[in-house]
């Protein structure tokens, strides 16, 4: 099963990402994280990214579409995948269709998780994250045993550079421009489902299940 989240920044694609990824037994596969795990291991790549990421800027198809196609070719991948976080661009998705039908495969669901740009801005700025083991979680809504210290790992949480309002805003400016067009995109080959973001995360996800079954 190959699955698709879309949705505005913030609007719970990583949090149902891996609840998908845990029920259904696919690998959680997000960009952010893989370049987030770059900056952190001081990579080439992490710090060409690292200047669009800060900035609120999708960092460049050239550098995003091979690091994706590169881990969806590892054996992990061969049964499926949740992907977040990509595509954020027409161009990218024309990209993995094109090496999907060349393997003979395809993109099952694309989700689009719904949640207007009023609520996303309250939920970016509670957001922290474990920059060790990519976990989320929010100070009100989903807030970790222990103050700012990661459940799973035990690393500090953070804010991140690019969760502060200045950034966000940004962010929703080129979703709305670059990303949102996917809707269309996906919707035009059958395959989109929505949901409603704006409800508590276990209802969005029993809403994910009815559909994926
Ligand atoms: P995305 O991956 O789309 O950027 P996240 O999954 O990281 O978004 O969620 C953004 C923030 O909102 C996180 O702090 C997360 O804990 C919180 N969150 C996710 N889903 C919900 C929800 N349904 N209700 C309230 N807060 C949520
Ligand atoms: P995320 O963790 O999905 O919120 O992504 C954080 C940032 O990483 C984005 O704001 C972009 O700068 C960059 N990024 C992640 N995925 C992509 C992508 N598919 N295309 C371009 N930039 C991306």
């Amino acid at each position: 099963m190959k699955i698709i989240m879309l949705g505005a920044p913030g609007a719970g694609k990583g949090t149902q990402a891996k609840m998908i990824a845990e029920k259904y037994s696919v690998p959680h596969v997000s960009t952010g994280d893989i370049f987030r795990a770059n900056i952190k291991n001081g990579t080439e790549l992490g710090k060409q990214a690292k200047e669009y990421m800060d900035k609120g800027l999708l960092v460049p198809d050239e550098l995003t579409v091979k690091i994706l196609l590169d881990r969806v070719a590892q054996e992990d991948c061969k049964n499926g995948y949740v992907l977040d976080g990509f595509p954020r661009t027409i161009p990218q998705a024309e990209v993995l269709d094109k090496a999907l039908t060349e393997l003979g495969e395809k993109v099952d669901y694309a989700i689009d998780v719904d949640v207007p740009d009023e609520n996303i801005v309250n939920r970016m700025g509670g957001r922290r994250a474990c920059l060790k083991c990519g976990a989320t979680y929010h100070v009100v809504y989903n807030a970790p045993k222990t103050e700012g210290v990661c459940d799973v790992c035990g690393e500090k949480l953070v804010l991140r550079e690019d969760d502060k309002p200045e950034t966000v805003q940004k962010r929703l400016t080129v979703y709305h421009d670059q990303t949102q067009p996917l809707i269309e995109y996906y919707d035009k080959k059958g395959i989109l489902k929505e949901v409603d973001g704006t409800v508590d995360m276990n209802d969005v996800f029993a809403a994910i299940c009815s559909i994926l079954g």
